[in-house]
């Protein structure tokens, strides 16, 4: 492992400027300390009679933005949840697995009888250290703005993630063996979250540059991350990335077990698929995708399309099904699935095996007839107590995206949607990170809760750093702007804030607000070089100048009438 220190610890401002800060809210319930970022602006700020003179962030980054902490990828990030569970009842070391963290800790397992799940917890009645952790979170500091903006969204409690966990109607994916994970929950009654998938190929990338663009990712802002290796060190690069990642981390176990067989499909068996959970399982994963319900009855249909089937997990379990004559291993043992997805508290992403890869195989017949497969597996998981979430398409055209969203809910009983874009056209190649925003937005705006981001690079090779950068930004973007159509106060405030720090010509607050502040202020810089240090002062870009500035002249009407 040759990661250099200096490009995983650089210095914050480097991506969020120098009026960015850490900051730490301490729980009541519980002995954490919340992680969020703020904002200092350069003058206040007034909305409904408060004042800002700064705004908190909601914040991926971890220990990576923190100056105080001090950054070793060899030796991971610090095992934050661990010191919230003394003693954690109802576990037991476990041997399982010949392999050892790196951490040095012994992985742990639920003892027999026990479940250690979050929403076991929460259907007991209990608010866990996690439960309060997301709940501080989602509300970014801001409880009092969000009690009298007059928003119909109130600051969230505790007991009300306990309450919708215990639904299923929210997750929060936090495998017992990942202690470096800040908690996080995805649900429709949550701001929207986004995924960003890393992973080498048999084709190209090291375990360094999937640590770097996993490190990278959360940076910039995604929520969690899938680790998609397929090529060799697959063990190895998923232990690098889950001891230095501070968001939750999610498989599609069967990638690692198809390396088993070499490839071949038709070589798979339960056994090999099962030992590769429980390794994964005891490394720390958090979420396994799952494709489950690829079932034989639905393959004829498959088959006729334009595309067929293009998830690669589905494409597998096709071709074993087919081979073998046999119903889909996933399925048929999916109980048994779900008795070790207890014993560790991962939650099961159930994988969309048949999803559409083109639009003129959108909602069809194969895709509808598994998401009704993908509910009855809802609440069997359910039964165990494991947190569930629905993976989605696709590629689907505008008009024929609110049917996803309705089907997903009334099949699946509200679990939390997870969806890949969906990309609304097929011509977006180079483009389709735009592409699957545009689908996403629109999704997320009717409650889907967690947006798989697509880079530059989809259909066309494997993404580097920046495209990792590119994707996760243009989805945070679809993301905030599906929670600004939810009506969430703390999204409506930072926009306030943007659109009031532009009309008074307040560049470090535009640039420190947005998404991208290294970005923004770059480019502002590169258009004007003439004005130097001048550059703050000026009261129009060069977008207009300063003669057609219709933000200038607008101020300087209202500054008239005022007078
Ligand atoms: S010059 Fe045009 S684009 Fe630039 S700030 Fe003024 S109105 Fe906006």
């Amino acid at each position: 492992m040759t990661t250099s220190p200096d490009s995983l610890s650089t210095p914050e401002q480097n991506f969020y400027g120098p009026c960015s800060r850490k900051i730490h809210i301490d729980g009541r319930l519980h002995p954490i300390r919340v992680a969020m970022r703020e904002i200092e602006l350069s003058k206040p700020y007034s909305f409904n009679g408060q004042t800002f003179t700064s705004l908190p962030l909601y914040d991926t980054s971890g220990p990576y933005s923190d100056p105080a902490a001090e950054i070793d990828p060899e030796k991971g990030l610090p095992c934050l949840r661990d010191e919230w569970h003394d003693a954690r009842p109802g576990t037991e070391p476990s041997q399982k697995s010949p392999h050892r963290p790196m951490n040095g800790r012994t992985p742990l397992r639920g003892a027999e009888g026990s479940s250690v799940t979050q929403m076991h917890a929460a259907r007991n009645g209990v608010v866990t250290p996690e439960m309060e952790y997301v709940a501080i979170r989602e509300n970014q500091h801001l409880e009092e703005w969000m009690e009298t903006s007059g928003s119909v969204r109130p600051p969230v409690t505790a007991e009300f993630v306990r309450d919708e966990v215990a639904r299923g109607r929210a997750i929060i994916p936090a495998n017992i063996n990942h202690p470096e994970l800040e908690p996080m929950i995805i649900g429709k009654n949550f701001r929207v979250k986004i995924n960003a998938n890393i992973g080498n190929s048999a084709l190209g990338s090291s375990i360094d540059e999937e640590v770097e663009k996993a490190v990278w990712a959360c940076r910039w802002g995604a929520d969690t991350i899938m680790d998609l290796s397929t090529g060799s060190n697959i063990h190895q690069t998923r232990e690098w990335i889950l001891r230095n990642s501070p968001v939750p981390v999610g498989t599609v176990p069967i990638y690692q077990a198809l390396e088993k067989v070499g490839g071949i499909a038709e070589e798979l068996t339960w056994e090999i698929y099962r030992d590769t959970l429980i390794e994964q399982a005891e490394q720390g994963v958090d979420y396994f995708t799952i494709h489950a319900g690829v079932l034989q009855e639905y393959l004829p249909a498959a088959t006729e399309r334009m595309t067929g089937i293009v998830s690669r997990g589905g494409s597998i379990m096709a071709k074993w099904c087919k081979a073998h004559n046999r119903e889909n291993f996933l399925y048929s043992r999916f109980d048994e699935i779900c008795e070790i997805l207890t014993a560790y508290d991962i939650a099961i992403s159930i994988g969309d095996g048949l999803r559409p890869g083109s639009i003129a195989d959108a909602n069809d017949e194969a895709q509808f007839g598994e998401l009704k497969t993908l509910g009855e597996l809802t609440l069997r998981a359910w039964e165990q107590d494991v947190q569930v979430m629905i993976e989605g398409p696709g590629h689907v055209p505008m008009n024929l995206v609110a049917e996803n969203m309705t089907k997903q809910q009334e099949y699946c009983h509200e679990a939390p949607f997870y969806t890949l874009g969906p990309l609304v056209t097929d011509i977006g190649a180079g483009y389709d990170h735009v592409n699957s925003a545009i689908g996403g937005t629109l999704l997320a705006s009717l409650g889907c809760a967690m947006l798989c981001y697509v880079t530059p690079k989809e259909h066309l090779g494997l993404p580097n750093k920046d495209d990792v950068r590119e994707g996760v930004i243009v989805h945070k973007l679809a993301a905030h702007a599906a929670d600004l159509a939810r009506h969430h106060p703390a999204a409506w405030l930072h926009d306030n804030i943007m659109s009031a720090a532009r009309y008074s010509f307040a560049w470090d607050d535009q640039f420190n607000l947005s998404l991208d502040p290294a970005r923004a202020r770059k480019w502002r810089e590169e258009s004007s070089p003439e004005a130097g240090d001048k550059l703050n002062e000026e009261r129009f870009c060069s977008m207009c100048g300063p003669d057609f500035c219709s933000m200038k002249k607008s101020r300087e009407a209202a500054e008239t009438r005022q007078k």
